[in-house]
């Protein structure tokens, strides 16, 4: 059994952790588990009042259960890598670890309305993207593909959550492309 292992650093949106574990573990055909990760603390840098994403995997390698084919970690701190000003989240290429920040995924971070709806979707795309970078996929040039990079939120909206057909034929199992 290859599994999953999908677990909020510190607290985290319930609905969307729930949602995020079901859909990818679906998407990639493994098997769900929940996980309790360390609050990300630790990553802190408190002239940027965000958080180290490369610190935070570096920790992930290390907490990754032996028995895990993957470990997807969401937090809701703000992400960052030195070069840029934020990130949506970070992976292992081709490794087994991956992390996504809810941060910066509301509708209220830009002074709109709150959709749950909105929020959850974005969630998932961007879970399923980093997640995708951990079984090998690159940056994908389709910007409906889940696989597009996304650096701001127009963009995550207008990819769908799910893979394009070549990079679904990239995954270790049947591509499978809806529509
Ligand atoms: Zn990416
Ligand atoms: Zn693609």
């Amino acid at each position: 059994m290859k599994y999953l292992y999908v677990g909020g650093m510190a607290e985290v949106d319930g609905e969307a952790l729930e949602s995020i574990r079901g859909r990818v573990a679906a998407e990639f055909a493994l098997s769900p588990r929940e996980i309790r990760l360390p609050a990300p603390g630790f990553a802190y840098d408190p002239i940027r009042g965000q958080y180290a994403s490369t610190e935070l995997l570096e920790n992930l390698v290390r907490r990754c259960p032996p028995d895990a084919f993957k470990l997807l970690a969401v937090t809701e701190c703000d992400l960052f890598i030195p070069v840029l000003t934020f990130v949506y989240g970070h992976a292992q290429l081709g490794g087994r670890v991956a992390l996504v920040s809810l941060a910066r995924l509301r509708q209220e971070f830009y002074g709109l309305p709150p959709n749950r709806e909105v929020f959850v979707e974005r969630a998932l795309k961007e879970a399923l993207h980093e997640t995708g970078h951990t079984f090998g996929l690159v940056h994908c040039a389709d910007r409906n593909c889940a696989m597009a990079l996304s650096t701001n939120v127009r963009q995550i909206d207008s990819k769908r959550a799910e893979f394009c057909a070549a990079c679904a034929a990239r995954l270790p199992r049947p591509a499978r492309p809806r529509e």
